[in-house]
């Protein structure tokens, strides 16, 4: 039998979109099958994912270098991405991080130094002294140093992003279906994937559902993948704070433990027409198996004590902000043993997985995609772009 495409991506979110806009440069015969975000989360059971929102922070000082290099050759494309679809998604606000001076080698803060080296780029070190007077809104402890990014970083919007990457696909020829996979299944010569009463065939398949991944029976086996979850928090703001918090970079502070590391974006407009300044940790407190507890985890607002915990840190580094209404959201993020993304295939030489995007990926998701696209057309990655690290683990 025929395969109708040449191409399916399973999943139109940060990665799969990029996928799709690359494979339909080089090739016809693509086809990218994934749900739109629900308009009632609380009401949806289906699938979510982890780019519903207006702001992700970009930057590419990085501890390791291969995230480093993908999200420095996705920033070179930002630009031609926005002109040719037509949709902004990218501020360019800059990027500070604030946190100890690294003492060791193996400190996160040394190792983006050596990578910063590494790659040539432009990151500037403010001693301890100075990282007040420069940036007032915030009220940093007394030992943390900067290292601040101006340029090429910032700010992307990941719904934008995704459109931008859904609608050049689609002008090269791509075909987009609105849909949920309910299973794929290698047939031999071809690959079907079953959405419901409808089943599509492809010749190759790449299935880039993100902390999805493991559910809906997309892959021969599980990849070993934690899926976590993470509470954001959202502070209403006013004019005045707004204007306080107007200037400011993206911003990710480290406080004494991991803990306590929280990353913050400047102010930025939502759909309901308000603007939020938002935040988020990295605590860490359980992963899920099932399905039905990521649904669950959806359809609540987060952790109300993580909220807690964040808006305390929040009105410590900012006390602008006290007063202010917050909010909260939850949200998923999908991490590898290695740290690093997978990108490979499966048992099946027809079926291959990109995810794992280790709670950093959004900034990186083009030359995530780029990959995954190389993948399906070559059948490999080269070491140059660090194949041999992006081996996809299973269970
Ligand atoms: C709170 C939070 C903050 C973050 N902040 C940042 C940040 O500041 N900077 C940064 O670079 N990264 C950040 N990230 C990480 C980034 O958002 C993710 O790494 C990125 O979204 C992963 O992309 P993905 O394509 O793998 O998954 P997703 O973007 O989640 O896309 C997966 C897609 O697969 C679809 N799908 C799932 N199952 C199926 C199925 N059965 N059939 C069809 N389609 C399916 C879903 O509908 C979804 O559209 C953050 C993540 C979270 C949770």
């Amino acid at each position: 039998m025929a395969a109708r495409f040449k191409y399916i991506i399973i999943g139109r979110g940060m990665m799969g979109a990029a996928a799709a806009r690359h494979l339909s440069q080089w090739t016809d015969g693509a086809a990218l099958i994934g749900p739109p975000e629900p308009e009632d989360r609380l009401g949806h059971d289906g699938v979510f994912a982890s780019h519903y929102d207006e702001a992700r922070i970009t930057r590419t000082f990085d501890g390791d270098l291969a995230w480093g290099t993908f999200a420095a050759r996705s920033l070179d494309r930002y630009a031609a991405i926005e002109e040719e679809s037509g949709i902004r998604f990218y501020t360019e606000a800059g990027c500070l991080f604030a946190g100890p001076e690294p003492k060791r080698p193996t400190d996160y803060l040394r190792r983006a130094l050596d990578v910063s080296d590494t790659l040539g780029l432009e990151v500037e070190e403010i001693a301890p002294s100075d990282l007040q007077s420069r940036f007032p809104q915030f009220s940093f402890a007394p030992h943390l140093a900067g290292f601040y990014e101006h340029r090429r970083a910032g700010h992307i919007n990941p719904r934008a992003l995704i459109k931008a990457q859904a609608k050049l696909a689609a002008g090269n020829g791509a075909t987009l279906i609105d849909a949920t996979v309910t299973s794929v299944r290698d047939a031999g010569s071809h690959v079907e994937v079953i959405c419901g009463d409808e089943i599509h065939t492809a010749e190759k398949v790449l299935v880039a559902a993100g902390a999805f991944t493991n559910f809906n029976g997309l892959l021969p086996r599980p990849v070993d993948m934690r899926v976590a979850p993470r509470t954001v928090v959202f502070y209403e703001l006013g004019d005045r704070e707004a204007a306080i918090f107007g200037s400011m970079p993206s911003t990710i502070v480290f406080g004494e433990t991991d803990e306590d590391h929280v990353y913050i974006l400047p102010p930025v407009g939502y759909p309901d027409g308000r603007t939020y300044l938002k935040l988020g940790g990295d605590t860490e407190s359980r992963s899920f198996e099932r399905l039905e507890d990521i649904v669950s985890w959806f359809h609540s607002e987060g952790d109300s004590v993580e909220r807690e915990k964040l808006a305390a840190i929040a009105e410590k580094l900012m006390p602008a902000l006290a007063g202010r209404p917050v909010t909260s959201a939850p949200c998923v993020a999908s991490f590898t043993p290695s740290s690093h993304p997978y990108i490979g295939y499966t048992q099946s030489r027809r079926i291959a997985v990109l995810t794992g995007g280790n709670f950093v990926a959004a900034k990186s998701s083009d030359e995530l995609g780029r990959l995954g696209a190389v993948l399906l057309r070559d059948g490999e990655i080269p070491e140059s772009d660090f194949g041999s690290r992006l081996a996809p683990a299973f269970r």
